[in-house]
């Protein structure tokens, strides 16, 4: 493999020296294990925790011990912590009720209401009275939750019970919203199992009553994306982001502890090596609220030359790399793919998708990369919960990914058909209607164009 792959960089006029296969390997056991005492020790990474804190200062002292020079860098962003949550269904009978607060609801009193159906939220869904009551919102709903909650409250509901998408008793941590306002009521994830419960209740035509009481609220924090640079040859900059942070209720290790981990076996691999181009890994965080951590970086980015941003996350063992977009991208991506032993599944796809840390960098005009690199279900159901922890992860999902992905790092660093560039902002603008993505960036508050 390694001489197929010499002999095409020498074809193409690469003087980078390219890994042996196995090259990752050491640095993604040392990761995996380095992770495992990330989660045990602090659990899970919210931002503006002492968790988080915690766990990234210990992370910066693990790339410390290797000789590397790792960057805090702050920044203030609208924050979120998650008070004593306490949601009780008072008739037809009582019960505690298993939730979750979503992220931006505010500190209330204990009330009492009466819950009403809203299905998926349209507004000719809603009961004709819903003034004062709570409304079960199905998992179904097509609609965001900025724009719910917003036609609720106009409409006088108190508050939110959402039902989960994903049995089994979980709940779905989440954000409400890319603003970071509070929220105008309380927002709840249910239990699939007792909001269909609930339902069910309602459509017989029981009284349903629940009563909710949270201490959970907004602040302003201050908080700091770590990022490490290997420099290269040439001031040309390959950037490798992942999130650093998670929600609370578990671990927070495939999301996205996992990213976390590969940006560490890449750090581990690559240092001291004799790169073609800069390598920056950033661990964002923030992201989990509104990608709070990556607009940042993307915002002190300035017209620094920048090849790609390759961002991580939750990214499993790859069957396809993809241009999110940017056809200009695609011709490298091929070379890298054809150049493979074996060659991805799905070769190389260019669809954008919206959600995650690359997207403030695209809307900075920075090309952006990631892969379609699935997780074994058994593993990924459990994202954003209680059991989103590390024995979720075998080891081996570490070395089998970060194998590929240093691969491409190495591929793009030393890819002379690919220059550093940016697109136009109409070009941007495009990226992102193209696929129809403006609709609900425009909903949750974040579309900077008119
Ligand atoms: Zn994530």
């Amino acid at each position: 493999m390694a001489k197929r792959i010499l002999s095409l960089a020498a074809s193409l006029g690469l003087t980078c020296a390219v890994l042996a296969a196995g090259a990752f390997d050491d640095g993604s056991s040392a990761a995996h294990a380095m992770l495992t005492r990330l989660c045990d020790d602090f659990g899970g990474r919210l931002t503006g925790s002492a968790a988080n804190r915690g766990a990234l200062t210990r992370l910066a002292d693990e790339l410390r011990a290797l000789g590397l020079q790792p960057e805090v860098v702050p920044f203030k962003m609208p924050g979120w912590e998650r008070g004593a949550d306490r949601v009780a269904l008072v008739a037809p009978f009582d019960r505690r009720l298993r939730v979750a607060a979503l992220a931006y609801t505010q500190p209330h009193r204990a009330f009492e209401a009466a819950v009403v159906d809203m299905g998926g939220g349209k507004p000719e869904e809603y009961p004709v009275d819903c003034k004062g009551r709570i409304g079960l919102l199905g998992a179904s709903t097509v609609l965001q939750l900025r724009e719910i909650a917003r036609t609720a409250a106009e409409r006088g509901m108190r508050g939110l019970l959402f039902i989960n998408r994903e049995g089994g008793g979980q709940l779905l941590a989440r954000s409400s919203s890319f603003t970071g306002e509070p929220l105008p009521f309380p927002a709840y994830s249910i239990t699939q199992e007792e909001g269909l419960w609930l339902q069910r209740l309602l459509r017989r035509g029981e009284s349903v009553r629940v009563r909710m009481e949270t201490k959970s609220r907004c602040r302003e924090i201050e908080t700091a994306n770590l990022v490490l640079r290997l420099p290269g040859r040439s001031p040309e900059r390959v950037i490798v982001g992942a999130h650093f942070d998670s929600w609370d209720l578990g671990q927070g290790a495939l999301d996205n502890g996992l990213g976390t981990a590969q940006l560490f076996a890449l750090a581990h691999a690559l240092r001291g090596r004799d790169l073609a181009r800069t390598v920056e890994l950033h661990w964002f965080n923030g992201e989990e609220q509104g990608l709070w951590g990556s607009r940042h970086a993307a915002a002190v980015l300035g017209d620094a030359p920048v090849v790609a941003m390759i961002n991580l996350d939750m990214v499993g063992v790859s069957i396809a790399v993809n241009a999110l977009g940017d056809a200009s991208l695609v011709p490298a991506l091929e070379r890298w793919n054809a150049a493979r032993e074996k060659p991805l599944s799905l070769g190389v796809q260019n669809i954008n998708w919206f959600g995650s840390d690359h997207t403030p960098y695209q809307l900075a005009g920075v090309r952006a990369i990631t892969f379609n690199a699935p997780i074994p279900r058994e593993s990924v159901r459990y994202y954003h919960d209680l059991a989103d922890t590390i024995d979720k992860l075998p080891a081996q999902i570490v070395t089998d990914s970060t194998a590929v992905i240093g691969d491409f790092v190495l591929a793009i660093c030393a890819d002379t058909g690919l220059r550093a560039e940016r697109r136009t902002p109409d070009a941007t603008e495009k990226l992102f209607t193209a696929f129809g993505l403006d609709r609900r960036m425009r909903a949750i508050g974040y579309w900077p164009f008119n």
